[in-house]
């Protein structure tokens, strides 16, 4: 029986990005394997040159475009490639970055990150890991209010990077004061399974936020934040299932930066196995 392809891959990066490998094309054709009907490629957004080692630098986005570009154009008619852009979000820099994304054309797709990265934590952290903790939501928070962004990125990437001090339920009232406001500004938020391929392996964000976001009824955006082609669609089978046990009938995707619902049932079986999984 023909199914027909409906569910996208929204978060994945290339060799631009200096930390990942594949062509968009080669994303491409590991969708097309996996039954989706397209992806968005998100290169991290350039900020001013030197300010992280893992990004393009400025001087390269037109590059970028061309890259997706030219998948798009080798794909069409079987796989729906789109373009879009992982930004980091740091406090002050809003109009910077404002200014920035709204030079860019035919943009479908804007994360908005908060990644605690080197220069992240020596910038923002103090000694007490749980005001640390708590400071990253906040700043998850600030993202999404900027209205710059269509989706809050892996909300609680922060755990990753203080494993050892992780507590969730001392952070839960930080937590749902986050998703308060999130959901006040009618955004998304992603439901990111890198996290199940990380040390942790557990959803970005964890099950029980994601029943709090349910709660509030935020749009999810469903990907992989593939940095490899076989990271295409990864476990969105099972995660399509969670999803559905905590109550959501739908994921979203947004393209020309319009938000659009998709199905769950449907979308979960469009998905094929492919040999990798
Ligand atoms: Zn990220
Ligand atoms: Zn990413």
């Amino acid at each position: 029986m023909h199914i027909e392809r409906i569910l996208y891959d929204t978060h994945m990066h290339t060799p631009m990005c200096l930390h990942a490998d594949g062509e968009p094309e080669e994303y491409a054709a590991a969708a097309y394997a996996r039954g989706l009907k397209g992806i968005v490629i998100t290169g991290h957004f350039p900020f001013p040159k030197n300010w992280n080692p893992l990004r393009m630098n400025e001087d390269q986005l037109p590059a970028y475009v061309a890259r997706v570009g030219r998948a798009r154009d080798a794909w069409r008619n079987r796989l729906d490639v789109r373009l879009g852009l992982e930004c980091d979000y740091w406090p002050g820099l809003e109009s910077w970055i404002g200014g920035q994304l709204a030079r860019i054309p035919d943009l479908d797709y804007v994360l908005g990150s908060v990644h605690p990265i080197p220069r992240y934590i020596e910038r923002f952290w103090t000694g007490d890991v749980l005001a640390n903790q708590r400071l990253y939501f906040e700043h998850a928070r600030m993202a999404a209010e900027t209205g710059l962004f269509d989706t809050v990125a892996h909300l609680d990437m922060v755990k990753i990077m203080t494993r050892k001090n992780w507590d969730q339920t001392r952070l839960m009232d930080a937590i749902r004061q986050t998703l308060d406001r999130i959901a006040a500004t009618r955004m998304a938020m992603e439901v990111s399974t890198a996290g199940l391929r990380t040390g942790m392996k557990e959803l970005y964000p964890s099950t029980e936020i994601l029943r709090e976001a349910k709660a509030r009824d935020i749009p999810l955006v469903l990907a992989s934040d593939a940095h490899k082609p076989e990271h295409v669609a990864f476990k969105f089978e099972e995660t399509l299932d969670l999803l559905q046990d905590v109550g959501y009938t739908h994921t979203a995707v947004c393209l020309n930066r319009k938000r659009h619902a998709v199905p769950i049932a449907l979308a979960r079986r469009s998905l094929r196995a492919t040999a990798s999984g």
